[in-house]
């Protein structure tokens, strides 16, 4: 079944606006926050989806993290609420963490900003107080983990009768933490007319049977990967860094500071990011120059001409501006951000490497965005090496090495006459060694050596996932996949080792309440994501009793996990979190 066309049709872009932006249909004032962030062209998931979520059509979409698909959701959700009643939630979208909630919470704002919508991020961990108070005042849009949306629902602190559009997000990794039956039973507590959209990075038959059950003749969209031409993929060598998403900048810099590149081209999403980055290269002496489709001919012409002379070592661009580029092949290719196509990242690299030269292509990216390097990897079918940020020792070590070769090049040349006699002088006064160092000490110092740096927090990469069938690849914590452990909660009988079994390299927690405190597994899961900032499939089996539960860990990290729950409310309450100690069979008592 279809759903009636509410949202007023879109006004007639103003001229300047993104004409790809205005195709889908959206309205002025979104056209106008898209300009405001320096969008230049829609991503393919935004291309297919917003038309049809415009419409009023139900919606199916395989999109990993990076490609777009928070705006390609929220543009059109926000659309569709702008011109209804307000303050007593007309949209809700569904998330499997707190990060996540916040991110999703702050999209809604940035890009509801002119349409002055109001969104609560609500989320487990959170004083409830704070959400209550929120909740009584009226908001639009609640963006929440399922855990904590159940609660509210069950306290009669939310209200979603007037719910008219509900998003699954990462519904993957809802199912995945345990959330089936949570998300059964707060859709059922909404309008059956509702819109509703799913997205999830894999497709397997568990998300098949959720879309079955709660969305109508929805649209399907996966973004096809067609495979690559033999041949197709440049030979490059290829470098991935992953850090936390506050640190991509300071990385960045890092990175480009050790390498030095002589001709790279750096690419950014958004207009904005392009003039922040090439501001701050410029800042920490580097020859970096913009261009993006803000520009007019004369300005593109004459950064151009800088880079091909050799002027501007980098250059910041967008893709949409480098698309039309005459660009000589370069020897770094840099992603700030990752394109949101597998392919835009071959055509991208492309530009290094070319005609037998050698090429180095570098991606920066924060953990969410891993599965979009897998992606790549299998497109091009070579490896991107994940590699550590490097250190502010590994910085000193380069420069020192490379003010080294300076000088050698500069004995080389000779023609020293003009400064024979002044270091003759100084080293008259002292030791001519001595000399020497100072000279390279100078030198260190304009080539920034001395500013002040700090390391930059390694972040653990993620297993590849598999696509969810019917169990859960469960991966280390350092990121090799391990064995298969189902996990209570997921819609399917329990099988995990129990309390008389441990996994090898897994220790148990002990958790001091259950069904009776009206824990979920879900919540425990979440609690150890969020709080402990870990990944959910490093989690095993989850069995909730009714006065206590046991939560498998990985033996590395018990210690850190047990320290963080003990200072976390779950479900608002204190509870005692410890080791859980095998007892010999027949033994019974919990907890060690
Ligand atoms: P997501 O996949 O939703 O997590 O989005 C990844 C990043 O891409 C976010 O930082 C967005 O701000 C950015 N982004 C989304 N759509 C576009 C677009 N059309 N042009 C440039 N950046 C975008």
């Amino acid at each position: 079944m279809k759903h009636d066309t509410t949202s007023p049709p879109a006004e007639p872009p103003a001229k300047g606006f993104s004409p790809g932006f205005a195709a889908l249909g959206l309205e002025a004032a979104l056209l106008t926050t898209l300009d405001t962030l320096g969008y230049e062209e829609p991503t393919p998931i935004q291309r297919e989806a917003i038309p049809p979520l415009l419409a009023g059509r139900d919606l199916l979409g395989q999109a990993a993290t990076g490609t777009g698909k928070t705006a390609a959701f929220t543009l059109p959700l926000l659309q569709r609420i702008a011109h209804s009643a307000r303050r007593c939630p007309s949209a809700l979208v569904l998330v499997p963490t707190r990060e996540l909630a916040m991110q999703v919470g702050e999209a809604v704002t940035r890009y509801g900003k002119e349409l002055k919508i109001s969104v609560l991020p609500v989320y487990g961990g959170q004083a409830m107080g704070l959400q209550l108070q929120a909740l009584r005042r009226g908001v639009d849009v609640i963006v929440a983990t399922p855990g904590r949306a159940l609660d509210h629902i069950r306290r009669k602190t939310l209200q979603l009768k007037t719910i008219q559009m509900v998003v699954l997000d990462e519904a993957d990794e809802m199912l995945d933490m345990g959330f089936a039956e949570d998300l059964d039973a707060i859709l059922e507590q909404t309008p059956k007319d509702r819109q509703t959209a799913l997205f999830s990075a894999t497709m397997p038959a568990r998300i098949a049977a959720i879309a079955k059950r709660h969305l109508k003749d929805p649209v399907e969209i996966r973004i096809a990967k067609e495979p690559l031409k033999a041949g197709a993929a440049p030979r490059v060598h290829q470098t991935a860094y992953i850090v936390a998403r506050q640190h991509k900048e300071a990385a960045l810099a890092r990175i480009l500071d050790v390498e030095a590149p002589k001709s790279a081209l750096v690419f950014c999403r958004t207009r904005i990011e392009v003039d922040e980055i090439t501001a701050m290269l410029t800042s920490r002496g580097h020859r970096a120059e913009a261009i993006h489709g803000g520009m007019n001919q004369p300005q593109r012409d004459r950064v151009m001409n800088s880079f091909r002379a050799g002027q501007t070592e980098l250059l910041v661009a967008t893709d949409v501006a480098a698309r039309g580029l005459d660009i000589p092949s370069v020897s770094h290719v840099v992603n700030y951000d990752l394109p949101t196509s597998p392919e835009g990242y071959v055509h991208r690299i492309g530009r290094t490497g070319r005609a037998g030269r050698e090429g180095s292509a570098i991606t920066v990216i924060d953990p969410r965005e891993q599965r979009l390097l897998w992606n790549i990897e299998q497109l091009t079918k070579a490896k991107i090496v994940v590699t550590p940020v490097p250190t502010v020792t590994d910085l000193r070590t380069k420069r020192l090495a490379r003010i080294k070769g300076e000088i050698e090049e500069v004995l080389a040349a000779g023609d020293l006459d003009l400064f024979r006699a002044v270091a003759a002088s100084l080293a008259d006064q002292g030791d001519p060694l001595e000399v020497a160092a100072a000279s390279m000490k100078l030198l260190f110092r304009m080539q920034g050596g001395e500013r002040k740096e700090s390391d930059i927090p390694a972040v653990s990469s993620r297993p590849p996932e598999r696509p969810l069938m019917a169990r859960r690849p469960m991966g280390d914590p350092r990121g090799r996949p391990g064995g298969m452990m189902p996990r209570e909660g997921q819609g399917r009988p329990f099988t995990g080792p129990g309390r008389g079994g441990r996994t090898a390299g897994m220790a148990k927690v002990y958790i001091g309440a259950g069904k009776e405190a009206g824990i979920r597994p879900g919540d425990l899961v979440g609690a150890i994501a969020n709080e402990a900032g870990l990944n959910s499939n490093v989690i095993g089996a989850v069995e909730v009793m009714d006065r206590f539960s046991l939560v498998e860990v990985p033996e590395v990290l018990a210690r850190e996990i047990i320290e963080t729950l003990s200072r976390t409310r779950i479900k608002g309450q204190k509870v005692a979190v410890r080791l859980f100690m095998e007892q010999p069979r027949g033994g019974g008592r919990a907890g060690g």
